[in-house]
């Protein structure tokens, strides 16, 4: 299959080029750079003839059409986005223009494709969209983000991918494109930007600053490496029934400080301290974030039941082989950690 990902310079795009590459479908990666953005991330494939980049900003809706009426690819997999729910409170207005106006230049462009080729019944577009987009969950268990669940979107990162979805929505309704969504809860694992939540503790740790969590440390996030999901998505764009959306999870929910704990503990038996004191006595507090959701967590039944898709590691394993990705690989996480602004932000947020 011919796939263009956009957002492929990003954290799960890459992860998506890498599996994709690997399992012979050609790949256009397309993004924008963005602060966010880190070539090296795909370097593992890079020199594959199966693999190309192209620099295109999804808000020029010239260069999206352009880019995509030359490829002519089977599938779109849209991952690009600004996906920082902290940087979407201090400056909304980018996560409008690229999350919403981008979606709307790619329905476009992808639609006078398909149209142009006789509407094709293979061609998929899949949008990658988050759990934020449902608002926040109460304690009890037993309640699951499930596809059906209304949206209620409370940040503005969290109304701008929720914007997306319903336009994608639209446009198979409207014009019958081929589309699919996913909804997934939170990624973590290897080349995950250094302003994310567990870059933050794990590097934080290391360099003997401060480990700071949000209030009481109580929310609850469900977590997904992200390899897996980077299979999720060529599962659902292989074998997902078009206009269906597909809730991502990795049923392993944890609170905010356990989760912080569990990595000071791998960092205690992989990185001892010098001074032999456990890492966790770096932990702090700090004021919470505005409108900050209490509790996310996904039922995947529908991904599982009808298209066999299951995480193949546990959290525990996942948050293992991530901390020794980064001890590993110290001079890609160096080279993010200088750029403008990085470095001087808080850096609690999780990822959208
Ligand atoms: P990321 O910030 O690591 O990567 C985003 C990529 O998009 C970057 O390479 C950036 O350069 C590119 N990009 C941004 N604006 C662009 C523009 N205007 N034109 C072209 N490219 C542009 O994000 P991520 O964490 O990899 O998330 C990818 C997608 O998955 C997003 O749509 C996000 O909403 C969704 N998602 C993320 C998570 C998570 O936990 N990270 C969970 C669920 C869904």
């Amino acid at each position: 299959m011919k796939i263009l990902v956009t957002g492929g310079a990003g954290f799960i795009g890459s992860a998506v080029v890498r599996l994709a590459v690997r399992r012979g479908h050609e790949v256009i990666n397309l993004d924008a750079l963005t602060y966010a953005a880190c070539l090296d991330n795909v370097a593992p494939v890079a020199d594959s003839p199966s693999y190309s980049f192209e620099q295109v900003d999804i808000r020029d809706a010239a260069a999206v059409e352009n880019c995509i009426a030359r490829h002519a690819p089977d599938a779109v997999l849209h991952l690009a986005a600004e996906s920082h729910v902290d940087r979407s409170i201090d400056a909304p207005g980018v996560f409008i223009e690229t999350n919403v106006k981008g979606t709307y230049n790619l329905l476009q462009s992808a639609r006078a494709l398909w149209e142009r080729r006789g509407r094709p019944e293979t061609f998929r577009f899949l949008h990658v969209s988050t759990d934020e987009v449902f608002g926040s969950l109460p304690a009890d268990p037993s309640v699951k983000f499930t596809e059906t669940t209304p949206y209620n979107p409370r940040s503005p990162y969290s109304a701008s991918k929720a914007s997306s979805d319903h336009l994608v929505r639209a446009w198979h309704e409207t014009y019958g494109l081929p589309v699919l969504l996913t909804n997934c809860s939170n990624n973590y694992g290897p080349y995950h930007f250094p302003e994310k939540l567990i870059p933050v503790i794990i590097l934080g740790a290391l360099a003997g600053k401060p480990l700071p969590i949000y209030g009481d440390g109580s929310n609850v996030r469900d977590w997904l490496y992200v390899e897996d999901h980077a299979d999720a998505l060529l599962t659902v764009l292989q074998n997902g029934q078009p206009g269906r959306s597909y809730n991502i999870g990795g049923e392993n929910e944890r609170t905010n400080l356990e989760l912080v704990r569990t990595l000071c503990g791998i960092l205690d038996r992989l990185r001892p301290r010098a001074d032999g004191r456990p890492y966790a006595g770096q932990i702090t507090f700090v004021s919470d974030r505005p409108g900050h959701d209490a509790r996310y967590a996904i039922d995947p039944s529908r991904i599982r039941e009808e298209l066999g898709w299951r995480p193949s590691v546990t959290v525990e394993e996942g948050l293992e082989r991530t901390v020794q990705w980064y001890l590993s690989n110290e001079d890609w996480w160096r080279a993010l950690q200088d750029r403008d602004g990085v470095g001087r932000r808080l850096g609690t947020g999780e990822a959208g």
